[in-house]
């Protein structure tokens, strides 16, 4: 009998009923031969046929809608809104990646030289792995930004689905399995993995044919599979976007009122604080940190609080909460519901806050630190104990004209300047990356049509001029 998984409730406190088969060793060998014969009779790489192929999973999408959303809660706990929201983004980055591969296939840059025309162009990378993320099932997950992109690409892809929610990657599967099989393309197109644990996904990556890999999620997580794409024996590139602090400077010439620190603790409590860009750092002038700490505190306490994603995200979150806790004091909120994150603020000294590695990492969940700071020159130090960002928030006037900005700017890869770091947008102007350890490729976005530039290799063709 095959091998199954199941999922977990938060909201309802239960396991749900439903069994997911795990993959086998030899449906696995299937798929990535599936992907490698696809890649390798270009069948993909009909830019006509992959924008035909999108609009139908557009539709199918959208009838299968009700069906998706009641998994999605089940299994993330996530609100209705918060699925409409997701849905919605998913749609979105299908429509405008297709557009974006479209265009890239077409793309030439050319040079005609006394003695040879050179012409350069962009070709699908190969097979490509994504490992989706646990907190955005449909926007980083089986069809989110990776996937979609690597397809628009040209990519065939093979999707390890997050466990966490094997039900709704499992759904969004089959869905597009029918629309490949509709437009009569081959099933190696995409294919997905289910799996208890971690074997799948190593071999996937490890295997030749594989040219690329994607990945949303933890540090060690990326980078125990950054270094399996790196030690194989034809190395390839791993474009991971991992944990980030995401620090919120207050510069001392803000004049920032309630509505600031009403903004800044949403983004630090909305689902759980389950963000890669939640601000898990605030820094503040020392003069203030009893005034502003006495105001986030009010806030955090009046915000809901919400089930975490899954008991062992949960567990992780309550296990670094304890482990900080005997470094820098942490002021709780609880509303005692099974599961549901605890609203949570520790406050420290910037020399506390360096002389404590356990708070240098990410902490996934509704938590932040904030920090009294004398001078913005010691928030250099801390920028060499947190390494390298995706966001740093200023409120302020002007942050421009400060050194710190600089600083930032060399270890982050979004700069935000009176607003607050949660709430991704996709567009073309979006970068969601940056330095390490926030992802292992600095010059690349997660998020946003240049995304798909992740998935295409550049060529040139040169020609002698006798040829022309
Ligand atoms: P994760 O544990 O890093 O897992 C992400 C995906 O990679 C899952 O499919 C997982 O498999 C797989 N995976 C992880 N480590 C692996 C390894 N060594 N070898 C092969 N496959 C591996 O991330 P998560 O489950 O989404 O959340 C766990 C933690 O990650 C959170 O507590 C948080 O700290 C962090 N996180 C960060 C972000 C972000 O955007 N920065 C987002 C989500 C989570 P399984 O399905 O078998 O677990």
């Amino acid at each position: 009998m095959a091998e199954t998984i199941s999922t977990f409730n938060c909201s309802a406190d239960s396991k749900n009923t439903a069994y997911y088969a795990i993959d086998t060793h030899d449906s696995i060998e299937a798929k990535i031969t599936g992907a490698h014969s696809v890649h390798r009779s270009k069948s993909w790489q009909n830019p006509d046929l992959r924008r035909q192929f999108f609009s139908s999973l557009l539709l199918a999408l959208e009838h299968h809608k009700a069906a998706l959303k009641t998994i999605y809660c089940s299994e993330s706990s996530l609100s209705e809104a918060r699925f409409e929201r997701e849905f919605h983004r998913m749609l979105q980055q299908i429509i405008l990646y297709s557009n974006e591969g479209w265009l890239w296939s077409k793309h030439r840059e050319s040079v005609n030289l006394p003695d040879r025309f050179l012409e350069k162009h962009w070709i699908p990378i190969g097979p490509v792995v994504v490992f989706g993320a646990s907190n955005f099932p449909l926007a980083y997950g089986t069809l989110g930004g990776d996937t979609v992109g690597a397809l628009a690409a040209g990519c065939p892809v093979v999707v390890k689905g997050h466990s966490l929610h094997a039900g709704t990657s499992n759904f969004l599967a089959e869905i597009t399995a029918e629309v490949l099989a509709t437009h009569r393309l081959p099933s190696g197109v995409f294919s997905h993995v289910l799996d208890k644990g971690y074997e799948a996904g190593q071999r996937i990556l490890l295997d030749e044919r594989i040219k690329a890999g994607a990945f949303t999620g933890s540090i060690s997580g990326g980078m125990s599979l950054f270094k399996f794409a790196q030690n194989r024996k034809n190395p390839i590139p791993f474009f991971a976007e991992m944990g980030s602090l995401n620090p919120v400077i207050v510069l001392r010439n803000s004049n920032s009122g309630v509505e600031n620190w009403k903004n800044l603790a949403n983004a630090v409590t909305e689902d759980a604080g389950q963000f890669c860009t939640k601000p898990g750092l605030i820094l503040v002038p020392i003069e203030r940190l009893e005034e502003i700490k006495f105001k986030l505190r009010e806030e955090l306490e009046r915000n809901p609080s919400y089930p975490m994603l899954h008991p062992d995200i949960y567990n992780k979150y309550e296990a670094k909460l304890k482990e900080i806790d005997p470094i820098i004091p942490i002021l709780r909120y609880t509303n005692h519901t099974p599961w549901n994150g605890d609203r949570a603020i520790a406050s420290c000294t910037l020399q506390d806050f360096i002389d404590s590695p356990i708070l240098h990492e990410e902490v996934f969940g509704p938590f932040t630190c904030l920090i009294g700071y004398s001078n913005l020159e010691e928030i250099e130090r801390l920028y060499c104990c947190i390494g390298g960002q995706l966001t740093t928030t200023f409120i302020g006037i002007h942050p421009e004209k400060e050194r710190i900005w600089s600083i930032a700017q060399e270890h982050s890869g979004r700069l935000v300047v009176n607003g607050v770091p949660t709430g991704v947008e996709v567009n073309r102007n979006m970068h969601h990356g940056g330095p390490f350890p926030s992802s292992t490729d600095v010059r690349y976005t997660s998020v946003g049509e240049a995304s798909i530039l992740r998935f295409l290799r550049p060529i040139t063709v040169q020609f002698s001029s006798t040829d022309l």
